[in-house]
């Protein structure tokens, strides 16, 4: 069989750790005996983002902006114990946080579904795409602790010298605390934007939440920016497409949820994403199950696992002992980009073969193959669990009856 023809390259971008070492293999044993693969390489590893003072990040992010797709392995991102620990300039900051700075980008997290590990939550019967806001509110926020009696105020000073604009939060008669956070109307739509294109990239409904009953302004103004992204750029893509946007208060939408069988985006503030994502991610079972697609509303996709590099089983590697690494979100990892590369470029058998790839990870954990950390969850159980390199020449079997 001759391989499939890429028109355009897709962004690789390489990490560290038990990741890197899963990357190698199934970029080995599952894409490139039957892709002819184009990539633009960058090695994101964390040596090599030392050695260029992380301008390999940088530069990855622009091809992305070039090439448009991008798939990324799991990266470190050093604290102080990484710093020693690979003799380190500094503690760079996270790969992920600067990608996503620079594409503008919003992170959806979806899970895997496989038939032999039951979700939590028994009605669940498809996934549930969490999309979560990553700038401003809470997470860069000021605080105060208030002493005791006293008034606090917000106070507005224009830049352009118009009157001075001030409202009092509290008048504290006693010990307290304070705190000011903001947003951007820019920020929130390309929220928005993100969000709206990947309910469509996946065909599937969408819900936004937020409280604007409590807080008419604040969350009032995403309610707004949603709504006005919604009428004037997505509604009729979302009718052709047999799609529903929604906007409900956030505990309306948490009820609903646990009652539906899944199958929807759900657009999160930044903090309810915080909560809700681990929240719904634990209920579907394993981070190894649970893929990462960062979408742009320029047009630039990434996609990754949403697990970090697998530390504590890499060092079981690096001392000789085998491992029991699940490859599942990685795999997705390079399926989510080659699928995209196939769409954008109209080369249709990249696209089929993404789609076979994933049918034959799945089909392989339904057939009771699978790794280490699903033997617990699955039913029923297997008589033992796969090796890492065991359980991708496993899923490379299936793979070659569906070819
Ligand atoms: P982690 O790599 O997600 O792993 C935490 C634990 O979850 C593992 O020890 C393992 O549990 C289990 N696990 C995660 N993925 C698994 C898989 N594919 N197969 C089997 N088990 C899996 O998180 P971490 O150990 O806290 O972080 C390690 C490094 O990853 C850190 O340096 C962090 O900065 C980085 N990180 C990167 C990203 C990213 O690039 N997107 C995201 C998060 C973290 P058991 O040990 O119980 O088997
Ligand atoms: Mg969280």
């Amino acid at each position: 069989m001759s391989k499939i023809k890429m028109l355009n390259p897709i962004v690789e971008m390489d990490g560290d750790e038990m990741t890197r070492i899963m990357w190698k293999m199934v970029k080995e044993k599952l894409i490139a005996p039957y892709v002819d693969l184009k990539v633009e390489y960058y090695d994101l590893g964390i040596k090599h983002r030392d050695d260029t003072d992380d301008q390999v990040t940088i530069d990855a992010a622009h091809a992305t902006m070039k090439h448009r797709v991008a798939v990324k392995c799991a990266t470190i991102t050093p604290e102080a114990e990484r710093v020693k620990e690979y003799g380190l300039k500094q503690q760079w900051k996270s790969p992920n946080g600067t990608i996503r700075a620079m594409l503008d980008g919003t992170v959806f997290r979806g899970p895997i579904m496989v038939k032999n590990i039951k979700p939590a939550v028994r009605s669940w019967k498809k996934p549930i795409v969490i999309g979560r806001h990553a700038y401003g509110d809470v997470y860069r926020d000021a605080e105060m602790a208030v002493p005791g009696p006293g008034t606090v105020e917000l106070i507005y000073t224009p830049a352009d010298g118009d009157q001075v604009k001030r409202m009092v939060v509290h008048q504290f008669k006693e010990p307290g605390v304070i705190m000011g956070m903001h947003n951007l109307n820019s920020s929130i739509t390309s929220f928005a934007r993100a969000c709206f294109t990947c309910a469509l990239e996946r065909k599937i409904d969408m819900i936004f939440s937020c409280k604007d009953t409590i807080s008419k302004i604040y969350h009032g103004r995403f309610r707004l920016v949603f709504r006005d992204v919604f009428e004037r750029e997505y509604k009729e893509a979302f009718e052709k497409a047999g799609i529903t946007y929604t906007f409900t208060l956030i505990d309306d939408a948490v009820a609903r949820i646990m009652k539906s069988e899944g199958g929807m985006l759900w657009a999160c503030r930044n903090y309810d994403g915080d909560v809700m994502s681990d929240m719904v991610a634990s209920a579907f079972g394993s981070l190894a199950l649970m893929t990462s697609d960062l979408i742009s509303p320029h047009g630039y996709f990434e996609y990754e696992a949403a697990h970090g590099t697998v530390q504590r089983h890499y060092y079981q590697h690096l001392k000789g002992e085998k491992t029991s690494t699940n490859s599942t979100a990685l795999i997705y990892a390079w399926t989510g980009g080659l699928s995209k590369r196939g769409q954008l470029d109209g080369t249709k058998a990249l696209d089929e073969f993404a789609t076979k790839l994933e049918a034959a990870t799945v089909e392989t954990i339904e057939s009771g193959k699978m790794t280490k950390d699903l033997v617990a969850l699955a039913e029923p159980k297997p008589e033992r669990p796969l090796y890492t390199e065991e359980f991708i020449d496993a899923v490379a079997s299936t793979l070659e009856k569906k070819l």
